[in-house]
């Protein structure tokens, strides 16, 4: 039996709708890269993405930030200490 965590739009606070920062690895896709030829399942990276969940349209957004995070970014981080 699945516990997942819920995909529920009822009750979600404003925190669930907030914009996560995300670093993620990706494959230009170039024949002769040597970032994405030797042998790495990863590629160029880590760059940061930003999440956003619009419940307006009920969809998530992806959008390119960089290398490095803007400095106003506050990260919220998924440490467990609830
Ligand atoms: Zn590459």
């Amino acid at each position: 039996m699945k516990t997942g965590p819920k995909l529920n739009t009822y009750g979600a606070t404003e925190s669930d709708y907030a914009t996560t920062y995300l670093q993620e690895y990706v494959r230009c896709g170039k024949a002769n890269c040597q970032t994405c030829s030797a042998g790495t399942e990863q590629g160029h990276g880590p760059y940061w993405y930003a999440y956003h969940y619009s419940p307006a349209l009920k969809r998530r957004f992806k959008k390119y930030i960089g290398k490095k995070l803007p400095a106003n970014v506050e990260l919220s981080s998924h440490d467990g200490n609830s």
